[in-house]
C-alpha cells in the first residue's frame, strides 16, 4: 500500500449524457448557448475542485479528470489510504460501481465522496448502504475538511487556487478542440439565499464561506493574466456576487490598478436581479464595469417569483437591470426555469416571452428539478412527487417532478 499519498478523482468516463446527447463538461454548450443554431458552441471544463483540494492539503495528491476505467483500476490497484470521488448527481451510478471495485482490491481505503452528488447518495441511501460504499461523505466546503479528515493542524491557512487547468469554448466552424481561454477561480463558496429549488444553499446549509478575499482574488487573476496570455476571462464561482458589496469594492479598487490587465481580461460574476440593482443604487452602473466584470450570470428564475417567495426578485426591475448592462458592454445569462407550481398552460409562455425580453447575450432553460438533499426534494417528497427516475436522470433537465399543472413531457419541450 502507498504509504502517504491520496487520489482524487472524477467519475470514469464514458460517462451518462444529458438530454440531446449533450456532455455535462459542455456548461456553454449545454446550457449558455443551446439552441444557438451555428453559434451553439463547444466547450469543455474541469473538474477543479478537485484540483484546489490538492494545492492545500501537505500530502501529496493524484488527481485523475474522468479516467478510463483500465487507468482507474490501475491506480486503485496501487493502494492508496485514501480515494476522494467529486462527482454530480447524474454520476452516482458509475461511482457505486467505482466504490465496489475499490473496497474489493484495497479494501483498507478510506473512500470521500463529495460535490453535489455527494449530497444526492447522503439523501438518497440509508446508512447503512451508504457505509457498504463510502467512509465519508463531505458536505459543505472541502478543503478544511480535508485537512482535518489527514490531521493537519492549521486547517485555517489560505487555501490556494493557483493555475489551475483552464476550460474553453469556441463555435464549432471555428474550432472544435477550443485551446483554454477561460480561467477558473472560486471566490466563496454557498449561498444565504435559501432558494427551495437550490443545490448550492444546501450543501453549504445556506451559508457563504470565502475562499479568496478581494486582494487574492484579484491576485490569482493577474498570475492567470501573466502566465497565460490566450485567457480573455476568469470564470470566478461565487453564488451571488452583488449580496457582498464591500467584497466587489475591495475588487474595484484593485482591479483599477491594472490597466494593462483590464484591457485584456474580464471575469465572469455571479448575481441575482435585487442585490444587482441595490448595488448599482449604492455605487453606480460604472461601478460594475470597474470592476472588471464582463459576464454575469443572473438567476431570472421566473417573471412572477416575487409573488411567489423567492425574496432576491421582489424589487429591481429586471428590464432595467438587463439595459444597463448590455449598454455598459457587460453580457448576461439570463436563468429562467419551467415548472414551478405556479406555472400553468395560462402563463407559461407569458413567462418565457418576459425572459425572451430581458435581451439576455446567453441563457440557461432549466426544468424545475428537484435535486436531491434541496428543500424542494425534501417537500416534493413528503408530497409524494417525486417519480422514481434512474440515477442519469437526476440533472437540470430531470422527468422527476410530478408537476401540478403540466405533464412531464411538457415541461422538457
Ligand atoms: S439566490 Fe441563487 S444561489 Fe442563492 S439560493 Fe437562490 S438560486 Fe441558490
Amino acid at each position: 500500500m502507498l504509504a502517504n499519498e491520496i487520489l482524487l478523482t472524477t467519475p470514469t468516463y464514458p460517462y451518462p449524457t444529458l438530454p440531446a446527447n449533450d456532455s455535462l463538461t459542455d456548461a456553454t454548450g449545454q446550457r449558455f448557448t443551446k439552441g444557438d443554431n451555428v453559434f451553439t458552441m463547444v466547450s469543455h471544463t474541469h473538474c477543479f475542485a478537485n484540483h484546489i483540494l490538492a494545492q492545500n492539503v501537505r500530502t501529496p495528491v493524484v488527481v485523475m479528470e474522468y479516467p478510463r476505467w483500465e487507468d482507474f483500476k490501475t491506480e486503485v490497484d496501487k493502494g492508496y489510504p485514501v480515494i476522494g470521488i467529486s462527482t454530480y448527481p447524474v454520476h452516482l451510478a458509475r461511482v457505486l460501481e467505482m466504490c465496489e471495485y475499490i473496497r474489493k482490491r484495497s479494501p483498507a481505503t478510506k473512500i470521500l465522496l463529495g460535490s453535489h452528488g455527494g449530497m444526492a447518495f447522503r439523501s438518497v441511501y440509508d446508512k447503512e448502504t451508504q457505509r457498504k460504499y463510502v467512509d465519508r461523505v463531505v458536505h459543505g466546503e472541502g478543503v478544511r475538511f480535508l485537512r482535518r479528515f489527514l490531521g493537519e493542524t492549521d486547517v485555517d491557512r489560505p487555501i490556494r487556487q493557483a493555475l489551475m487547468p483552464k476550460a474553453g469554448g469556441a463555435p464549432p466552424f471555428m474550432s472544435k478542440y477550443p485551446v483554454g481561454n477561460i480561467a477558473f477561480l472560486v471566490s466563496g463558496l454557498g449561498c444565504i439565499g435559501g432558494c427551495d429549488f437550490c443545490s448550492t444553499t444546501a450543501l453549504f446549509d445556506q451559508h457563504r464561506t470565502e475562499l479568496l478575499s478581494p486582494a487574492e482574488l484579484v491576485e490569482h487573476m493577474r498570475l492567470y493574466h501573466d502566465h497565460f496570455p490566450s485567457v480573455s476571462q476568469v470564470f470566478v464561482i461565487e453564488e451571488d456576487h452583488f449580496r457582498y458589496p464591500k467584497y466587489l469594492e475591495g475588487v474595484r479598487e484593485l482591479w483599477m490598478e491594472q490597466p494593462k490587465m483590464m484591457e485584456q481580461l474580464d471575469w465572469f460574476a455571479f448575481g441575482s436581479i435585487d442585490f444587482i440593482g441595490r448595488y448599482a443604487e449604492k455605487y453606480g452602473w460604472d461601478a460594475l464595469a470597474e470592476t472588471g466584470i464582463g459576464t454575469i450570470f443572473i438567476g431570472v428564475e421566473s417573471k412572477f417569483a416575487g409573488e411567489h417567495g423567492y425574496k432576491k426578485r421582489k424589487n429591481a426591475n429586471a428590464q432595467e437591470v438587463f439595459e444597463k448592462l448590455h449598454s455598459m458592454g457587460i453580457r448576461t445569462v439570463g436563468a429562467w426555469m419551467c415548472g414551478f407550481d405556479f406555472h400553468d398552460h395560462g402563463n407559461v409562455l407569458e413567462d418565457l416571452n418576459y425572459l425572451v425580453s430581458l435581451y439576455p447575450t446567453y441563457q440557461q432553460l432549466t426544468r424545475g428539478a428537484p435535486l436531491p438533499g434541496t428543500a424542494l426534494w425534501t417537500r416534493m417528497n413528503e408530497e409524494n412527487r417525486v417519480s422514481d427516475v434512474p440515477r442519469e436522470d437526476v440533472h437540470f433537465w430531470s422527468s422527476a417532478l410530478k408537476n401540478v399543472n403540466f405533464e412531464p413531457h411538457e415541461t422538457l419541450n
